[in-house]
């Protein structure tokens, strides 16, 4: 809980509302919240001896707090093969967000293991003004996207909210396997969720968290991706 405030404390003193990528993820580790292996690097050099050192494929990610949505701005390349591959992916990033975002300060690289393609789903948390914190579970993409197949619920939750979350919606048949796809991990997104809840409880600074995506496997999970933003 202690090193959750400071994180929060950091980014509020540099005027910061929005955590960069390995804050909100260093976030997520300190509350039992599975994310990929992550390393902050500040220059090609780092980069590159990060990625042999992660084992390949890995990803590389912009780190800026003037850019929100990182794949947008091409500063997002995944499965990374070789040393060749993160030198000239990590000149791609840097080419892209200076021409997307001319101004964005750079704070640096975010090198990560690549997670195997899996099945996406989303954990979100907002304020209710009049609730306080609630939940959101749904499937990743067009489920949330286009569908709007979401749950929600207002925290703490217990492990039946959790688990009404996850069956409640309509993508859920998916999370049982279909189609000869293994069965996702029921009892690792019931852990996202009450985590989730246990941090949002624990620190009503927080405004809105985003777990985009979080890949679902047979045994266990990833969070790809975790935005946080503060109060
Ligand atoms: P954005 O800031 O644009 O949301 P993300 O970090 O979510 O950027 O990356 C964009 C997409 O790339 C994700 O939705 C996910 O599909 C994929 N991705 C990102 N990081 C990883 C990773 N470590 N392993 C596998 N896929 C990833
Ligand atoms: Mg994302």
């Amino acid at each position: 809980m202690e090193k959750v405030s400071q994180i929060f404390e950091n980014a509020r003193k540099e005027g910061r509302k929005y955590l960069l990528e390995p804050e909100a993820k260093a976030v997520c580790m300190e509350y039992g919240i599975p994310v990929t292996k992550f390393r902050m690097a500040k220059n090609v050099e780092e980069t590159t001896r990060f990625a042999e050192e992660t084992g390949y494929p890995v990803v590389l990610k912009i780190v800026s707090p003037d850019v929100i949505h990182k794949f947008d701005v091409g500063g997002v390349v995944l499965n990374l093969k070789s040393s060749q591959e993160v030198r000239d992916a990590y000149n791609k990033v840097m080419a892209n967000v200076k021409k997307h975002k001319p101004d964005a300060k750079i704070v640096g690289v975010l090198v990560q293991e690549m997670a195997p393609p899996s099945t996406e789903i989303i954990v979100g948390a907002t304020k209710d003004p009049q609730f306080g914190p609630a939940l959101m579970f749904g499937l990743g993409g067009i489920f949330v996207e286009v569908l709007k197949d979401v749950s929600f619920r207002i925290a703490p939750i217990t492990k039946s909210d959790a688990r009404e979350m996850i069956t409640e919606v309509k993508g859920y048949p998916i999370l049982r396997g279909y189609r000869g796809e293994p069965p996702s991990d029921i009892n690792a997104i019931v852990e996202v969720l009450l985590n989730t809840s246990r941090l949002v409880m624990d620190h009503p600074e927080i405004r809105e968290l985003d777990l985009n995506p979080i890949l679902v496997y047979e045994k266990g999970a990833k969070t790809v991706d975790a935005r946080i933003i503060l109060e």
